[in-house]
Protein backbone atom coordinates (compact mmCIF):
# COMPACT_ATOMS: atom_id res chain seq x y z
CA UNK A 1 0.00 0.00 0.00
CA UNK A 2 1.00 3.26 -1.02
CA UNK A 3 0.49 4.93 2.53
CA UNK A 4 2.42 1.61 3.93
CA UNK A 5 5.03 2.02 2.08
CA UNK A 6 5.62 5.62 2.83
CA UNK A 7 5.76 5.03 6.35
CA UNK A 8 8.02 1.56 5.92
CA UNK A 9 10.67 4.18 3.87
CA UNK A 10 9.83 6.80 6.77
CA UNK A 11 10.88 4.43 8.98
CA UNK A 12 13.94 2.45 7.27
CA UNK A 13 15.10 5.99 6.91
CA UNK A 14 15.43 6.78 10.64
CA UNK A 15 16.85 3.53 11.41
CA UNK A 16 19.20 4.27 8.88
CA UNK A 17 20.41 7.36 10.28
CA UNK A 18 20.15 6.27 14.07
CA UNK A 19 22.23 3.47 12.70
CA UNK A 20 24.93 6.15 11.69
CA UNK A 21 24.71 7.50 14.77
CA UNK A 22 25.19 5.24 17.34
CA UNK A 23 27.31 3.06 14.98
CA UNK A 24 25.22 -0.03 15.44
CA UNK A 25 23.00 -2.40 13.28
CA UNK A 26 23.29 -2.52 9.56
CA UNK A 27 20.24 -2.02 8.17
CA UNK A 28 21.56 -1.99 4.74
CA UNK A 29 22.78 -5.48 5.26
CA UNK A 30 19.55 -6.86 6.87
CA UNK A 31 17.22 -5.28 4.23
CA UNK A 32 19.57 -7.19 0.74
CA UNK A 33 19.59 -10.05 3.01
CA UNK A 34 17.83 -13.03 1.13
CA UNK A 35 14.41 -14.40 2.58
CA UNK A 36 14.27 -17.40 3.17
CA UNK A 37 10.94 -18.92 1.88
CA UNK A 38 9.96 -21.45 4.36
CA UNK A 39 9.03 -24.20 2.44
CA UNK A 40 5.46 -25.66 3.94
CA UNK A 41 3.54 -28.10 5.41
CA UNK A 42 0.65 -28.37 3.22
CA UNK A 43 -2.65 -26.39 4.40
CA UNK A 44 -4.83 -28.26 4.90
CA UNK A 45 -8.49 -27.01 3.31
CA UNK A 46 -7.04 -25.60 0.09
CA UNK A 47 -7.80 -27.15 -3.07
CA UNK A 48 -6.06 -27.29 -6.56
CA UNK A 49 -5.43 -26.34 -9.16
CA UNK A 50 -3.24 -23.10 -8.04
CA UNK A 51 -0.52 -21.71 -9.83
CA UNK A 52 2.38 -18.94 -9.45
CA UNK A 53 1.30 -15.50 -10.45
CA UNK A 54 4.82 -15.00 -13.09
CA UNK A 55 6.16 -17.93 -15.59
CA UNK A 56 9.28 -17.15 -13.47
CA UNK A 57 8.68 -18.46 -10.39
CA UNK A 58 7.33 -21.57 -12.18
CA UNK A 59 10.83 -21.70 -13.37
CA UNK A 60 13.13 -20.56 -10.63
CA UNK A 61 10.95 -20.79 -7.67
CA UNK A 62 10.01 -17.89 -5.38
CA UNK A 63 13.37 -16.11 -4.03
CA UNK A 64 12.25 -12.53 -2.70
CA UNK A 65 15.24 -10.11 -3.00
CA UNK A 66 13.87 -8.44 0.53
CA UNK A 67 12.37 -9.65 3.79
CA UNK A 68 9.57 -7.15 3.61
CA UNK A 69 7.81 -9.58 0.57
CA UNK A 70 7.18 -12.25 2.18
CA UNK A 71 4.03 -12.80 4.46
CA UNK A 72 3.52 -12.36 8.09
CA UNK A 73 5.98 -11.06 10.19
CA UNK A 74 8.94 -8.73 8.64
CA UNK A 75 11.41 -6.34 9.54
CA UNK A 76 9.72 -3.50 7.85
CA UNK A 77 6.99 -1.94 10.06
CA UNK A 78 3.58 -1.75 8.42
CA UNK A 79 1.32 0.41 10.95
CA UNK A 80 2.56 3.03 13.70
CA UNK A 81 -0.39 2.67 15.31
CA UNK A 82 -0.63 0.11 16.38
CA UNK A 83 2.90 -0.14 15.64
CA UNK A 84 2.81 -3.84 13.12
CA UNK A 85 5.04 -5.56 11.06
CA UNK A 86 2.47 -7.91 9.38
CA UNK A 87 2.32 -7.96 5.74
CA UNK A 88 -0.67 -9.86 5.06
CA UNK A 89 0.29 -10.79 1.63
CA UNK A 90 3.29 -11.56 -0.92
CA UNK A 91 5.27 -9.08 -2.93
CA UNK A 92 6.49 -10.04 -6.29
CA UNK A 93 9.23 -7.23 -6.93
CA UNK A 94 9.44 -6.42 -10.71
CA UNK A 95 13.49 -7.62 -10.22
CA UNK A 96 12.11 -11.43 -9.19
CA UNK A 97 9.44 -11.42 -11.76
CA UNK A 98 9.91 -9.35 -14.25
CA UNK A 99 7.40 -6.38 -15.96
CA UNK A 100 5.59 -9.43 -17.39
CA UNK A 101 2.17 -11.58 -17.42
CA UNK A 102 0.42 -11.25 -14.11
CA UNK A 103 -1.43 -14.82 -14.13
CA UNK A 104 -4.82 -15.73 -12.11
CA UNK A 105 -3.26 -18.49 -9.22
CA UNK A 106 -6.88 -19.81 -8.84
CA UNK A 107 -10.06 -20.07 -10.80
CA UNK A 108 -12.87 -17.60 -10.48
CA UNK A 109 -14.84 -14.72 -10.80
CA UNK A 110 -13.76 -11.03 -11.01
CA UNK A 111 -15.50 -9.56 -8.49
CA UNK A 112 -13.92 -6.20 -8.81
CA UNK A 113 -11.60 -4.25 -10.59
CA UNK A 114 -11.14 -0.61 -9.20
CA UNK A 115 -8.80 1.74 -7.79
CA UNK A 116 -8.46 1.68 -3.79
CA UNK A 117 -6.15 4.38 -1.58
CA UNK A 118 -3.02 2.21 -0.85
CA UNK A 119 -4.15 -0.65 -2.99
CA UNK A 120 -3.73 0.88 -6.42
CA UNK A 121 -5.25 -0.71 -9.34
CA UNK A 122 -6.56 -3.83 -8.19
CA UNK A 123 -8.40 -7.22 -9.28
CA UNK A 124 -10.50 -8.99 -6.47
CA UNK A 125 -11.44 -12.59 -7.70
CA UNK A 126 -13.85 -14.85 -5.72
CA UNK A 127 -13.45 -18.37 -6.08
CA UNK A 128 -16.04 -21.06 -6.40
CA UNK A 129 -14.15 -22.81 -3.18
CA UNK A 130 -14.77 -19.61 -1.25
CA UNK A 131 -11.03 -18.83 -1.51
CA UNK A 132 -10.48 -15.28 -2.61
CA UNK A 133 -7.65 -13.74 -4.10
CA UNK A 134 -6.62 -9.81 -4.90
CA UNK A 135 -3.60 -8.17 -6.77
CA UNK A 136 -3.04 -5.34 -5.96
CA UNK A 137 -0.18 -1.94 -5.98
CA UNK A 138 1.18 -4.05 -9.56
CA UNK A 139 -0.66 -2.24 -12.25
CA UNK A 140 -0.23 1.16 -12.84
CA UNK A 141 -3.04 1.98 -14.64
CA UNK A 142 -6.45 0.40 -15.37
CA UNK A 143 -5.42 -0.78 -19.00
CA UNK A 144 -2.55 -3.09 -17.38
CA UNK A 145 -5.51 -4.97 -16.50
CA UNK A 146 -7.11 -7.08 -18.68
CA UNK A 147 -9.96 -8.48 -16.96
CA UNK A 148 -13.75 -7.33 -16.04
CA UNK A 149 -16.17 -7.43 -13.35
CA UNK A 150 -18.49 -10.65 -13.51
CA UNK A 151 -15.72 -11.89 -16.08
CA UNK A 152 -14.43 -15.81 -14.94
CA UNK A 153 -10.84 -16.75 -14.86
CA UNK A 154 -9.23 -20.12 -14.51
CA UNK A 155 -5.53 -20.66 -12.83
CA UNK A 156 -3.29 -19.79 -15.28
CA UNK A 157 -5.19 -16.81 -17.48
CA UNK A 158 -3.72 -13.47 -18.04
CA UNK A 159 -5.22 -10.84 -15.89
CA UNK A 160 -2.82 -8.05 -16.44
CA UNK A 161 0.98 -7.08 -16.97
CA UNK A 162 3.22 -5.74 -13.96
CA UNK A 163 4.24 -2.51 -14.46
CA UNK A 164 4.47 -0.83 -10.76
CA UNK A 165 7.51 -1.97 -8.87
CA UNK A 166 5.79 -5.33 -7.38
CA UNK A 167 2.65 -7.26 -7.34
CA UNK A 168 1.09 -7.36 -4.08
CA UNK A 169 -0.89 -11.16 -4.03
CA UNK A 170 -3.42 -11.19 -0.75
CA UNK A 171 -5.19 -14.51 -0.79
CA UNK A 172 -8.32 -14.99 2.13
CA UNK A 173 -11.57 -16.60 2.11
CA UNK A 174 -15.31 -15.49 2.07
CA UNK A 175 -16.23 -16.34 5.56
CA UNK A 176 -13.35 -14.03 6.70
CA UNK A 177 -13.74 -10.50 7.70
CA UNK A 178 -11.93 -9.14 4.66
CA UNK A 179 -13.85 -6.12 3.89
CA UNK A 180 -13.20 -2.77 5.09
CA UNK A 181 -15.67 -0.43 5.99
CA UNK A 182 -15.35 1.28 2.92
CA UNK A 183 -16.21 -1.52 0.69
CA UNK A 184 -12.26 -2.80 0.03
CA UNK A 185 -11.14 -6.22 0.47
CA UNK A 186 -8.03 -4.57 2.50
CA UNK A 187 -9.42 -5.14 6.23
CA UNK A 188 -7.53 -6.37 9.24
CA UNK A 189 -4.29 -5.83 6.72
CA UNK A 190 -2.16 -4.70 9.66
CA UNK A 191 -3.47 -7.68 11.79
CA UNK A 192 -2.11 -11.46 12.21
CA UNK A 193 -5.47 -12.47 13.24
CA UNK A 194 -5.80 -15.35 10.31
CA UNK A 195 -7.89 -13.46 8.16
CA UNK A 196 -4.87 -13.39 5.63
CA UNK A 197 -3.17 -16.23 4.68
CA UNK A 198 0.31 -17.20 3.48
CA UNK A 199 0.03 -17.30 -0.63
CA UNK A 200 2.66 -18.91 -1.09
CA UNK A 201 1.47 -21.49 1.24
CA UNK A 202 -1.88 -22.18 -0.32
CA UNK A 203 -0.66 -21.64 -3.89
CA UNK A 204 2.78 -24.62 -3.46
CA UNK A 205 0.06 -26.91 -1.46
CA UNK A 206 -2.04 -27.23 -4.39
CA UNK A 207 0.66 -27.08 -7.64
CA UNK A 208 0.27 -28.96 -10.25
CA UNK A 209 -2.53 -30.92 -9.50
ZN1 LIG B 1 2.64 -6.17 0.03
Amino acid sequence: MKFRKSIATIIAALALTSSFTIGSSNIQAAKKKKANVVNTELAQDSQGPWVYPFAKLAKNGVNPMYNAQIFGKTDYARSLKPLSYFHDGWDFGWGEVGRSTVKAVHEGTVEKVAYGNGLGWFVWVISPDNYVQIYQEGFNKKKDISVKPGQTVKAGQKIGKLTGSHLHLGITKTNKNYINKNGYPCNNWYVDNGTWLNPIKVIQSNLNK
